[in-house]
């Protein structure tokens, strides 16, 4: 099987992601998928390939002992945002710029999608309009699949050790919760995942949820003045007490933001989520003792009222490893260079579970893989570009 084909077959099963599954992986058809995986591996002749207890596909191929052992690293579950598998992804050849009729309701053009005019000459593929395609990441096994198939057929190349993992539910925040660095066994990693096929990522945001509880007093509304505290009305205000442009609407690239992602309640009780993101450490410490300043300011006008704040950090910027040695993005900047490509450097807005990955010992950036628009039906990807990803990986293995 070619990259397409690998990309099609894959593509065609659902293998979503399931927040409120009790199970891990949160769906089976991500063990169904790994199970998949791994008998590929061995029909391609690797043998040391297997699913272990949590669903986590593992393989390893030989190679010259005294180079790094190199991870590569995708994830196998796709966005719960719209349902994926069981639908015919279309294949756009020789793309011409014009709009891509997608289906009688949908289409892509370079209006709304910009990056499509970087596109001009390559095959694409395409969703039918109503399905996610699920390239993120389906894109990145496709590719490391691909490596995996050449290098069992040219065992006369001489190539770094290669390390693979497959990983569950990434799009939940879970994929790295039970990734065992002693089964990956490798020096250094990357994590194919998303986005332009020349973009390096080694920066993600720092961040923490914040749940609010609020306690008003709720008395009959004819007789409530002085009395009444109305919990809705304070969870309103504590919103508004929030910097009005630091939201995710209203800010990008290094901007961090607070998210307010529920409210609900009535006069008794109300409760607020939000989720608190900034590239810098510093700068989201800020954002949580915000969240307390403004819980007693709140308290302190509305004395029979209580608020609770309570703040968990979710992840943290891989930044804070990569500032200090920038050698595991030099590597794979060198290889793209070597394939005439000019890297570029984007910082995530967002987690990744490399950096997860990188916190637990393992450096980990992640590199695109030519898959645009994802998390929806307008996902497309460019094959050209998965092959150019799938090239420049080659490089770096033998090369190193
Ligand atoms: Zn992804």
């Amino acid at each position: 099987m070619s990259i397409k084909e690998k990309f099609l077959k894959y593509v065609k099963i659902d293998t979503m992601s399931d927040e409120n599954s009790s199970t891990f992986p949160s769906s089976k058809s991500q063990l169904e998928f790994g199970k998949m995986l791994v008998k590929e591996l061995h029909e391609i002749g690797v043998k040391n390939a297997y699913q272990d207890e949590f669903g986590y596909v593992y393989a390893k191929i030989d190679g010259d002992k005294k180079l790094k052992k190199i991870g590569l690293i995708a994830h196998m579950d796709t966005s719960s945002s719209l349902q994926g598998g069981n639908f015919e992804p279309r294949i756009v050849e020789n793309y011409n710029g014009q709009e891509i009729k997608l289906s009688a309701e949908y289409s892509l053009d370079t209006n709304h999608f910009p990056s499509l005019k970087n596109q001009i000459g390559h095959d694409l593929i395409v969703t039918d309009g109503y399905h996610l395609l699920g390239g993120d990441d389906k894109a990145g096994i496709a590719i490391i699949m691909e490596i995996a198939q050449y290098y069992q057929n040219n065992t006369h190349i001489k190539h770094a050790p290669i390390r693979i993992c497959f990983t569950p539910d990434e799009e939940i925040g879970l994929g790295a919760s039970h990734f065992d660095l002693k089964k990956m066994d490798a020096d250094i990693a990357y994590t194919l995942d998303g986005g332009e096929y020349n973009e390096i990522n080694y920066e993600n945001f720092n961040a923490a949820s914040c749940k609010i509880n609020i306690k008003g007093v709720g008395v009959h509304p004819g007789s409530a003045k002085s009395i009444m505290v109305n919990a809705l009305t304070l969870a309103m205000e504590f919103n508004n007490l929030l910097p009005e442009n630091e939201v995710p609407e209203k800010t990008e690239k290094y901007e961090g933001f607070y998210h307010l992602t529920d409210l609900h309640g009535d006069v008794e009780n109300a409760f607020m989520s939000y989720i608190l993101r900034d590239h810098d450490e510093n700068k989201l410490e800020q954002k949580k003792l915000k969240m307390y300043e403004i819980a007693e300011i709140l308290k302190a006008k509305y004395k029979t009222a209580k608020i609770e704040v309570t703040i968990k950090d979710s992840y943290k910027n891989m930044y804070t490893y990569f500032k200090n040695d920038m050698s595991v993005v030099n590597l794979i900047s060198n290889a793209y260079k070597a394939n005439d490509i000019l890297p570029i450097y984007v910082p995530i807005r967002g987690g990744t579970d490399g950096a997860s990955i990188t916190f637990l010992g393992l450096p980990c950036p992640n590199i695109g893989v030519g898959d645009y628009s994802c998390h929806g039906r307008y996902e497309y990807v460019s094959l050209n570009e998965m092959n150019k990803v799938y090239e420049v990986i080659k490089t770096l293995l033998e090369t190193i």
